[in-house]
């Protein structure tokens, strides 16, 4: 059977830029991943490799301007094994520490036959997010969380197998680890070697899945936690509950629960660092005269004393009621700005107004 187009593979066109043949790989390789197929899983293994090989052509200049030329990459008629550069580079640069998943399919080396290590992963992060008040950054809060996440089955102990059946030899790879492909195109033949997807490298399968868990070695389980959000932290900051994921597969450990915290802002008050600041509105005459006013704070009210004669836009500082440092603790302060307000006064008022702007020697108009 003819090869597909590499082009057609990653669905660009023939004059694709390197950044659209990335996006659509990207795009492809999560979307085709084998761990999001179990019904077709067999279909998504082979698409993902597909996707794979014509990456690794696509993104390189020199093999792009080859393939474009001769409708191939590398020695026609000879033996090919691999394509490059190793998979593993490319597949972590996008998922990370999840390296293994790769190997699962494509197997480190190529050429060495080297028996892979037993397919032990880490299970899965889990993302959440939790929203929190500005008044719970000042002193913390304990928030309950409740998800859904997977647990190591209690009835196979996250074997897989069902209890009292044992493993027997991978039929596939017939106990190799590895298996061997052949691609037979018009210029040749290709052998691809990879590690067997059956088995993932280990030779043996289980004799009977778990009825429980199908032989996964994971249930879900609904979960409820108590999040403790420290006192000054800042909207958007992640939290690591370490072991707070999906749990492994063959004995590997939990994945990462990881929680964004929101912070809802509050009218009237801007945070920047751990310092507070808000605006009040005041009289001109209360700003001539001095007075005592009452300000809102995240904890409060509070009595904020404004000196006689203030100017417009003069800004307080009240020492320690802004939100703690997340590492330090110690608190940062409020800043208050105090807006004069000037009204056009009414008859007996300008009346009292005149005398007083007369007993300053200031020019005004009568009317
Ligand atoms: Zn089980
Ligand atoms: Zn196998």
């Amino acid at each position: 059977m003819a090869k597909r187009d590499y082009y057609e593979i990653l669905g660009v066109s023939r004059n694709a830029t390197q950044e659209e043949i990335k996006r659509a790989y990207r795009e492809l390789v999560k979307k085709w991943h084998p761990d999001r197929h179990h019904e077709n899983k067999k279909e998504a293994e082979e698409r993902f490799k597909e996707i794979q090989e014509a990456y690794e052509v696509l993104s390189d200049p020199e093999k792009r301007a080859q393939y474009d030329r001769f409708g191939y990459v590398g020695a026609p008629g000879g033996e090919q094994t691999g394509w490059g550069p190793s998979h593993e580079t490319i597949f972590d640069d996008f998922f990370g520490d999840l390296g293994d998943i790769f190997d699962m399919f494509f197997g480190g080396s190529q050429t060495t036959n080297r028996r892979r290590k037993k397919h032990v992963r880490t299970g899965e992060n889990i993302e959440l997010s939790v929203t929190i008040d500005l008044e719970d950054v000042i002193h913390g809060k304990s928030v309950p969380v409740e998800y859904e996440r997977y647990t190591v089955c209690d009835a196979c102990n996250g074997t897989g197998a069902e209890p009292g059946t044992g493993k027997r030899t991978c039929p596939r790879c017939g106990g190799s680890g590895v298996v061997k492909e052949e691609k037979r195109t018009f210029f040749g033949v290709f052998v691809n070697t990879y590690t067997c997807p059956t088995c993932a490298g280990e030779g043996e399968v289980i004799e009977r899945s778990c009825k429980k868990c199908g032989g996964s070695g994971r249930i879900k389980e609904r979960r409820k936690i108590n999040v403790k959000i420290p006192p000054g932290v800042e909207d958007g900051a992640r939290l690591r509950i370490k072991g707070g994921g999906n749990a492994g597969f063959g004995g590997g450990g939990y994945g990462d629960l990881y929680i964004t915290v929101r912070v809802r802002p509050k009218p009237g008050f801007e945070r920047k660092g751990d310092d507070l600041y808000t605006t009040v509105i005041i009289d001109h005459l209360q700003a001539a005269l001095g007075t005592h006013i009452e300000i809102e704070t995240p904890e409060g009210k509070e009595t904020l004393r404004i000196p006689p004669g203030t100017q417009p836009d003069t800004v307080f500082r009240l020492k320690g009621l802004g939100v703690p440092n997340l590492s330090s603790g110690r608190r940062g302060d409020l800043y208050v700005k105090v807006k004069v307000e000037i009204p056009k006064p009414g008859k007996r008022e300008a009346s009292v107004l005149k005398q007083a702007a007369k007993i300053r020697g200031l020019n005004f108009d009568e009317e």
